[in-house]
């Protein structure tokens, strides 16, 4: 099972003016082999939940828990999260110049293992993902993201994730800086690991990922709570009337 749930979670960020709250009670529950869209205006709150359940130091926990399977992930270090299964794509990865991809991939794979991949096993299956994703073997030498365009280093991501095989995946607009072609090979490769094991958080602001990665539910992130959920007839109504139509029912709620 790999079952993700958020509970009542409030966060805030120390900046130079004082704290700043960002999530101010943001609850919800991915059940094993389910993927959830979560979508929302930007500032939201969205890569602060991602990086709040990785594990950035500068993201902190008020109150509220995130269990992984009944596990308080919350006083784990991000190492010991990436152990029991979780993953974050980030909305911007970072370049580690003098990291090889083929060392920074192959030292992840043993960490989270607890051992180090058999040499031929390794070498096969980083070429077979890179393969999946229309990579250039030769990106296995270089160093990690760097140099690397917006699209390559989303698609870098996506490939970690293939090696590391999670059982919790969260994608913070993996979407964004993709042409169509790799769109498409991204969303394929995200769809070859759905399984009843596995549940996925996508964060997006787009229906077009969404065309490709069906969501089993969505949820709109507002001001660092849920503010709805629904299903695939959620991302059509934000794509045509946007989240000005969120104001238009808290109004109505009001009234
Ligand atoms: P989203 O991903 O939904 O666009 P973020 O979670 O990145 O939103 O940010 C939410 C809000 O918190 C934004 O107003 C952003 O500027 C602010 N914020 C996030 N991280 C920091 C930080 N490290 N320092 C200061 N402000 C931050
Ligand atoms: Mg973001």
């Amino acid at each position: 099972m790999s079952t993700l749930e958020i509970k009542d979670l409030h966060v805030h960020v120390e900046t130079k003016e004082g704290i700043k709250p960002i999530l101010k009670g943001a609850t919800l529950t991915v059940h094993s082999g389910e993927t959830h869209a979560i979508m929302g205006p930007n500032g939201s709150g969205k890569s602060t939940l991602a990086y709040t359940l990785a594990g950035h130091p500068k993201y902190v926990v008020d109150s509220g828990e995130a269990l992984l399977d009944g596990k308080d992930i919350l006083k784990m270090t991000p190492d010991e999260r990436a152990k029991v299964g979780l993953f974050l794509a980030m909305q911007y990865p970072v370049e580690i110049p003098g990291v090889s991809m083929t060392n920074f991939l192959r030292t992840a794979k043993t960490e989270i293992d607890g051992e180090a991949p058999g040499i031929r096993q390794w070498a096969k299956d980083l070429s077979a993902a890179m393969k999946r994703l229309k990579m250039d073997p030769k990106f296995a030498s270089r160093s990690v993201n760097e140099g690397f365009s917006g699209g390559e280093k989303k698609r870098n991501e996506v490939l970690q994730m293939l090696l590391l095989d999670p059982l919790y995946a969260i994608l913070d607009e993996t979407d964004s800086g993709l042409d169509i072609d790799a769109l498409r090979i991204v969303s394929e490769g995200v769809n070859s690991m759905r399984s009843p094991f596995r549940s996925f958080l996508v964060i997006t602001h787009y229906k077009r990922l969404l065309d490709y990665i069906k969501p089993d539910v969505v949820h709109v992130l507002a001001d660092g709570r849920i503010v709805r959920t629904g299903g695939g007839e959620l991302v059509d109504e934000l794509e045509s009337r946007g989240y000005e139509f969120l104001k238009e029912a808290e109004g109505a709620e009001k009234a």
